[in-house]
């Protein structure tokens, strides 16, 4: 039987970051992806590479990220379109414009400089935009990049690095002697002293293996995207409850998300909803005028882990040692996919993380199985 120190199931963004952060460690590892890496949820998001917004006990782990985005081109060899474009959140009531005062204030403790914007000067500052707004908050490091290139770009530094990069591979099953892990892919049984769960929308499956019991459901944001048109728009847009989010990629085409599509991780297939679509195109048209003359080419959606209260569940298992579970990113994962590798390489290797995630435990659904005593 072949002994890795470390395998990981889920080649998505977390778990190819996670696989090079741990070989260039030059400790051995082995990623399982069922199909290619990055081919769900990592390759197929909105883009959006944004901090603001977060709730506070992701916020450490986000600005963790956000260093590492502006060292892509060091750590795989590309930037991935990685452009910090700022991102605008927007308020359509003063409510609203509250709401993104005290969000402001509340960020600063983390380090995250927001900058809110005026009515007046918002519509001097961005005149694309719809009458309807009473102001907005904007974020100038935040940013966007392309999600077709990040997590395939990492598995190719990891394996450069060293991992054993295994696609094409599905895990059947995977338990804990006492000792150590062992993993079943097709004919084949591997053994690892630790195991990380980066499995995304079928983590809580992997995590009931070990009897870590969390409920995750699934979404799957409807995203849009135009022709080309001449650019125009600056920062990333988005707005107060998240009803319409949208982006410019630097050849021109306006990417938009709203909505949710439907998705069956069962049979691995989601697809956009046309009516949602249309509620999109109307949400996007009343934010940017402009676009109520372009031409749609494309829409799709992707599958992606949610948990009830909104964050992931991230760090150590509560039932079985040297068990790493960070699944059910909810919608908001791929911003975080590089800090959450490098995080999960300290607590694999380490024992501990410099990064605060204690809000993200397992432990806040205080289900122990009291059948599967801590090995
Ligand atoms: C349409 C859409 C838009 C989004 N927009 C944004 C955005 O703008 N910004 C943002 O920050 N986030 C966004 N997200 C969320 C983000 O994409 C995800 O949170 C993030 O990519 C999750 O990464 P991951 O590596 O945890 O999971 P995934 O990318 O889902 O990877 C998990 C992998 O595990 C594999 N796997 C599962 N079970 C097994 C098994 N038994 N054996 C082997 N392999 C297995 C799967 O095949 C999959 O490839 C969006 C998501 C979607 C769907």
């Amino acid at each position: 039987m072949k002994h890795y120190e470390v395998a990981i199931i889920g080649g998505g963004l977390a778990g190819c970051s996670a696989a090079l952060h741990i070989a260039k460690r030059g400790v051995s590892v082995v990623l399982f992806e069922r199909g290619r890496c990055g081919a769900q949820a990592s390759g197929v998001n909105f883009g959006g590479v944004r901090q603001q917004g977060r709730h506070p006990a992701e916020l450490p782990l986000a600005r963790r990220s956000r260093g590492l985005w502006d060292q892509l081109p060091e750590l795989v060899g590309s930037n991935c379109e990685f452009v910090p474009t700022g991102h605008l959140k927007l308020a359509r009531t003063d409510a609203e414009m509250a709401e993104l005062e005290a969000y402001r204030n509340m960020a600063r403790d983390f380090g995250l400089e927001l900058e809110l914007v005026g009515k007046k000067r918002l519509h001097e500052m961005y005149p694309y935009l719809g009458d309807n707004l009473a102001g907005g908050s904007l974020c100038r490091e935040d940013g966007q990049a392309n999600p077709r290139l990040v997590a395939p770009a990492f598995s190719r530094a990891a394996r450069r690095a060293g991992a054993d990069i295994r696609e094409m591979s599905p895990v059947a099953a995977a338990t804990h002697t006492g000792q150590y892990f062992e993993i079943k892919v097709r004919d084949e049984v591997v053994s690892a002293a630790k195991l990380i769960n980066v499995a995304g929308a079928w983590g809580a499956k992997v995590a009931a293996w070990f009897g870590d019991e969390v409920e995750e459901g699934v979404i799957a944001p409807n995203m849009c995207v135009t022709e080309p048109l001449p650019l125009f728009m600056g920062p990333n847009l988005g707005v107060c409850g998240g009803s319409i989010y949208l982006r410019q990629i630097p050849h021109g085409s306006v990417i938009f998300g709203a909505g949710m599509a439907i998705a069956d991780p069962e049979k691995i297939r989601a697809r956009p909803l046309a009516e949602v679509t249309q509620e999109g195109a109307r949400l996007a048209i009343e934010m940017v005028p402009r676009l109520a003359n372009a031409l749609l080419v494309r829409t799709w959606t992707g599958i992606e882990g949610s948990i009830a209260d909104g964050i992931p569940v991230f760090g150590p298992s509560l039932n079985v040692r040297n068990l790493f579970h960070a699944f059910g990113f909810t919608g908001h994962g791929f911003q975080l996919g590089p800090g959450a590798g490098a995080v999960l390489c300290e607590l694999a290797l380490d024992g501990e993380t410099r990064t605060a995630i204690d809000g993200l435990s397992i432990e806040r659904f205080q289900k122990v199985a009291s059948s599967v005593g801590r090995h």
